[in-house]
Formats: C-alpha cells, structure tokens, sequence
C-alpha cells in the first residue's frame, strides 16, 4: 500500500509539463485496482493555494486560480472519489506543522535551495524590469511591485520548503509524484524526518520516496534549457490545458530546434529537438530513443507536426471536460467540501500526536 501525497500551485492553468511529469503519474495510481476493485493507495492531492502566496496575488484571483485548479484536475481524471482533492488552506495542520519543523531547520539547509536561489535571482532582476515599465502594467504587477519594493525579499518564499515537507508529512506519505525540480526539496524533507526523529526521540515520521515519470522534466517552448513553468511570463513557452488546437500548432512550430538534418535524441547537442521527442514520446507511450529511430528521416517540421497532433489529440478532451466543470461550479464546490472533511481527519489525527511529540497542545 502506497499513502501518496502531492501539490500543485494555484498560479495559473496547468501546463503540459505539469501533466507529463506530475498528474498523469496521479491519475495513473488510481488505476491499481486490486481484484476486489478497491483502490489499494490512499492519494492525498492538494491545490497548495498556501505556496502560491509565496508570490503576492490579488485575493480573488488567488481564490478563482485555485477553484479553477481544483476543476483543471477533475478534467485530468483525477476522481474524488478515489483521491482526496482539497485546499490547502482548508485544512490548518499544514501552517501548524511548517512552525514546528520550522523551529528546527537550520537556516544553512535553506540556502542551499536552488529552487530558492534562482527565484532570488529572478525577483530582483524583475524588480528592476517592472520598476521601469511600471506606468503601462496590470494591477496585479502594480501590487507585485509595491510589495517587493515595501517589503524585500518575502520569508515565505525562502521557507517554502518547510511548508512542503510538513504538506508530505502531514499526511505520513511513503510516495511523493513530483517533477524533477521538487527532488532536491523532497531530500530535504527527508533530512528533516531524520532531524526530527533524534531531536525527539521518536521514530514519528516516515521517510517520503520521490516518484518520477520519464518526462520528468518538460522544457520551456522558448528556451529549451530552462524548465517550462505555468508562471512563466511568456505565454509562448508553454502549452496549457485550455489552449486551442490551434494555438498549440502554434506554440510548437515556432519553438526552437536547430539546423543538424534528421531527428535523434541528444539532450546534451540537441535541447530543442530532444524536448519534443521527450513530449511525444510521454504521450505516445514509447521513449525518446525509439520515437528519435522511428522518425529519424523526418525534417524538423515533420516532427513538429507529429508532436503537435499528439499534443492536440491528449489535451482537447480535457479541455473540453475542464469547461464543462467550469459551468457548474456548485458541483466541485461540494466536491472539495467532502474531500476537506477527510483530509482534515487525517491531518488532525496525525498532528494531535505530532503535538503530543513536542509537547505542545494540539
Ligand atoms: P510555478 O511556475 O508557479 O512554480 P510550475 O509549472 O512550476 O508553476 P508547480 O505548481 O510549481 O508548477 O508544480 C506542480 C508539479 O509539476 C510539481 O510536481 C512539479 O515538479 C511539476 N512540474 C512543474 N514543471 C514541470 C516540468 N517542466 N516538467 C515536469 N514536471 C514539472
Ligand atoms: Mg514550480
């Protein structure tokens, strides 16, 4: 029996990194059926709206990205009645536990991050981009600024981590599905149990294991050395769960490649190409190195189109389920209002005795 857990942030529409590398490996765990047909794992998936506050955002989008990731994942074939899906923030464990492991995480493990380190990076060069292109920006960038410029760098974003181990062992998960920019984290996290464990004398936790897919990490569209991300400011370098058919043609004919005749899979010499076969192959179920020999004569369009039309035929049915959701809302209100009511069964069980652990009351 596997207990998983898993997170995704409420900071925008899925991209197709976050299906290939982390959900699909979610809605595939509901498929060990044992003969009885019953659901041998018991799957804790979270919408972790606490995370995404990480970034300052406008309270009501805050709250429609998360009700829209909650829908984005039901259209994925995630099926809460097989999987706990809830909020994060409905269940208050998650903030109690992160004080706690908080107080005994040296600030050396932090910043070792690189997660942490290049987001240090990105703020301050933004902060200088958006400092001067103030006067023609939304809102929601107005707010950004102002936030950053009053306060500096946020802790929030530095703890990020703590918040995600407590996530992880809130719920004594033994399997976490994550894409590979998650691992180093999830390594800390496992430092942490060992921490906890002799700090208390207690063998309370249990060691997550990561889960990987083969994609476990999808390029960006733009620039096929950096990760494709939901929260990347160009649109182009991604492909999210509601683009159209055509947008996604789009995106893929224009994305980067090179000038070497003929397709092989060389991640190293041949980022661009390689992203591509390493998409197909994920949703053709084959592998990289087979597609490569399968299409090796193929010209660089060639690719593209054939990369396009597998694209196209595994996205367009969750883009259409995901806008059925979309118009009945009531309906996955109730939804995440039954599968917070287990969660936080769970959660408080094992936080009463976490509590009891450190001696504080629960
Ligand atoms: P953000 O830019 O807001 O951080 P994100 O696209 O990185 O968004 P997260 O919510 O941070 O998405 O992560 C959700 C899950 O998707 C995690 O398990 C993460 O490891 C995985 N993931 C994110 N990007 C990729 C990618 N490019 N390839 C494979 N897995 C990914
Ligand atoms: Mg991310």
């Amino acid at each position: 029996i596997k207990r998983v857990f898993s997170g995704i942030q409420p900071t925008g529409v899925p991209q197709l990194g976050n299906y290939l590398g982390s959900i699909k490996n979610w809605v595939d765990l509901q498929k060990d059926q044992s003969a009885g047909g019953d659901n041998p794992h018991e799957l804790f998936y979270s919408v972790v709206d606490l995370h995404a506050l990480t970034i300052p955002r406008d309270p009501k989008q805050l709250q429609k990205e998360t009700f829209e990731m909650a829908a984005a994942l039901i259209a994925c074939g995630i099926d809460p009645n097989k999987s706990v899906l809830f909020r994060q923030s409905a269940v208050a464990a998650h903030s109690q536990l992160y004080w706690a492991l908080g107080c005994i995480t040296p600030v050396g493990w932090l910043n070792r991050m690189t997660q942490w380190k290049s987001k240090l990076q990105q703020q301050q060069q933004q902060q200088v981009e958006s400092a001067e292109s103030m006067v023609t920006e939304s809102n929601f960038s107005r707010l950004n600024v102002h936030s950053n410029a009053a306060q500096g760098l946020l802790t929030g974003l530095f703890t990020y981590p703590v918040l995600m181990a407590a996530d992880v062992l809130l719920y004594k998960a033994t399997h976490v599905p994550v894409g590979e920019d998650q691992v180093q984290h999830l390594e800390f996290a496992r430092d942490l149990v060992a921490h906890f464990n002799k700090q208390y004398k207690k063998k309370h936790f249990v060691l997550p294991t990561v889960m990987l897919t083969p994609s476990k990490r999808i390029m960006s569209l733009k620039d096929p050395l950096r990760k494709m991300s939901k929260s990347d400011p160009n649109e182009q370098a991604r492909i999210t769960l509601n683009d159209t058919d055509d947008q996604i043609a789009r995106k893929i004919k224009k994305a980067p490649t090179d000038s070497i005749s003929g397709i092989t899979f060389d991640p190293g010499a041949r980022p661009g190409v390689s992203n591509l076969l390493s998409i197909y192959a994920a949703l053709r179920d084959t592998d990289p190195e087979s597609a490569a020999l399968a299409m090796q004569s193929l010209s660089n369009a060639q690719l593209k189109e054939a990369v396009a039309e597998a694209v196209i035929s595994s996205l367009s049915p969750i883009r259409e389920e995901l806008r059925r959701l979309l118009g009945d809302q009531e309906h996955i209100e109730r939804i995440l209002g039954e599968n917070e009511a287990k969660a936080q069964q769970v959660a408080s069980a094992n936080w009463k005795e976490i509590a009891k652990c450190i001696g504080i009351s629960a």
